[in-house]
């Protein structure tokens, strides 16, 4: 067992992301990573909190260390996975950092509102998604204490 499991559990992130290039980057920006993690994939919201909630083929998913979410997502969006977990007794400790193309100074509001961990615009280029994924991996999975449950 590493640090980074000693101290959350086993470190299990959850992408909301209905791009699926976006996906593939995020996927290869993590890959070169030195923590440890493991990278799940939800492509729409509604999948985002089937998994979180453990329903249907979810059962037996793990509870994440954190979530990062797409703000815009067919069906019900990220402001409404967002509000879901935020009001949930059980997923509300969950940290969720938005992550999104906006910059927009609405969105970033209403998404702190909402409860939002961490606004985080999405990189232009690899090299700025490297970093992005690097300083995630820093601050919410090696700096910050998480609670277990
Ligand atoms: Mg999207």
């Amino acid at each position: 067992m590493n640090a980074t499991e000693s101290e959350h559990g086993s470190c299990n992130i959850l992408l909301v992301e209905d791009n699926r290039a976006d996906v593939v980057l995020l996927e290869k920006a993590f890959e070169e990573q030195a923590f440890d993690y493991r990278l799940h994939v939800a492509t729409n919201g509604d999948e985002a909190l089937a998994f979180l909630k453990q329903e249907g083929p979810f059962v037996n998913a793990p509870r994440p260390a954190i979530i990062l979410l797409d703000l815009n997502l067919p069906g019900l969006d990220g402001r409404e996975v967002l509000e879901a977990v935020k009001t949930s007794e059980a997923l509300r400790r969950i940290p969720v950092i938005v992550l999104t193309s906006s910059r927009s100074n609405v969105d970033i509001r209403e998404c702190y509102d909402l409860h939002a961990n961490a606004f985080m615009t999405k990189a232009a280029n690899f090299d700025d998604l490297l970093e992005l994924v690097r300083q995630i991996g820093t601050y919410w999975l090696t700096a910050v204490r998480l609670p277990t449950d």
